[in-house]
């Protein structure tokens, strides 16, 4: 497999305070801290970890919608943080966004012809009116809308139906990459699965690779290849599906993990309860940021950062005490 998508040491400090008044201080939030990964042409890598642990920011750096501090991202062979903005632009035709809200997305003024068309346009894409019709009617088609849905309003439509035309919208470049931003949180759980499945779909015809966002390991179970969970701006573990699921090597996955619904009974893990809250990402604790936390800590976790280290087959943890398995040595 090659990978479509690199980032190299990616970095994202947002300072904050520090200019009105005396008293206050200049703030830094390390938002993302230097992530390393790489996603494969055509498949999902699904991004897993508590709200505010820079998964989003994660997201839009590698579509470089804000810029990083530090690090490279290698799209396609090529470095898009070197790009000048007209070359970036053209490059956005390969990298699209599904966002959260469906509701906040959609422009509620402009209707969904408008809507879909708008990326046709920008790219020129189209020749004529009635072809951009043709063609948008072709994409709401693919989402299960009808074509008829065209001259509505976002208001019109359900919040399954809103997040059908942000796929249409996304796919209407045939994008090689999409970050999906937490795509079906907003939903009602009946809706979820079936906006997971036109996902799935899509991507198995179009062969485009995912970035799923999600703050919950029960939504990505069926969509992702592999895991990469986050915590306070790094990556703590990151495998192939199978092995993050039924093996997972960090504390953290762990205790996500078994606070999942588990379809099998037999394997339901108990429950770990993790201590207090997430700390400020102002105030990131040294040492491996889980300390504070984690039910396993020892004293060499408050003062040395764990390296991210291979400990079973492509499934790499960032924990002092995750065990690597022994490689069988061939008889
Ligand atoms: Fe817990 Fe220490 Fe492992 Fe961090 S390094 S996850 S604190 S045991
Ligand atoms: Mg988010």
């Amino acid at each position: 497999m090659t990978a479509i998508l690199r980032a190299d040491n990616i970095q994202k400090v947002f300072s904050s305070g520090g200019g009105l008044s005396f008293g206050q201080l200049k703030q830094e939030v390390r938002a993302v801290d230097d992530i390393s990964l790489e996603v494969m042409k055509g498949e999902t890598l699904a991004l897993v970890g508590e709200s505010g642990c820079g998964k989003s920011t994660f997201g839009r750096l590698l579509l470089r919608l804000i810029e990083p501090s530090a690090g490279r991202i290698v799209f396609d062979g090529i470095d898009l943080t070197t790009l000048s903005h007209e070359k970036m632009r053209a490059m956005r035709q390969k990298l699209q966004m599904i966002f959260q809200d469906p509701y906040g997305s959609l422009s509620p003024r402009r209707s969904v012809a408008d809507i879909i068309g708008e990326p046709l346009d920008a790219f020129g894409l189209t020749r004529s009116k009635r072809e951009k019709r043709e063609r948008v009617a072709d994409l709401l088609n693919q989402v299960g809308l009808s074509p008829s849905a065209m001259d509505r309003y976002p208001r019109q439509f359900s919040g399954g139906q809103r997040q059908r035309i942000g796929i249409a919208r996304a796919i209407s470049l045939e994008p090689s990459f999409i970050v999906a931003d937490e795509p079906v949180s907003a939903l009602d759980v009946s809706v979820q699965a079936q906006i997971i499945n036109l996902m799935q779909d899509l991507q198995k015809k179009k062969g485009f690779s995912f970035l799923f966002i999600a703050h919950d390991l029960a939504v990505v179970r069926h969509i992702a290849d592999r895991v990469a969970v986050m915590y306070l701006g790094r990556i703590v573990e990151i495998g192939p599906k199978r092995s993050v699921y039924n093996a997972p090597q960090h504390p953290y996955t762990q205790a996500l993990l078994s606070a999942a619904p588990e379809p099998d009974p037999d394997r339901k893990a108990s429950r770990i309860v993790l201590q207090g809250d997430v700390p400020s990402p102002t105030r990131i604790p040294a040492g491996c940021s889980f300390h504070t936390r984690c039910p396993i800590a020892q004293d060499i976790c408050k003062v040395e950062r764990p390296p991210l280290r291979e400990v079973a087959a492509a499934q790499f943890a960032s924990c002092h005490f995750a065990k690597p398995k022994p490689i069988p040595v061939p008889a």
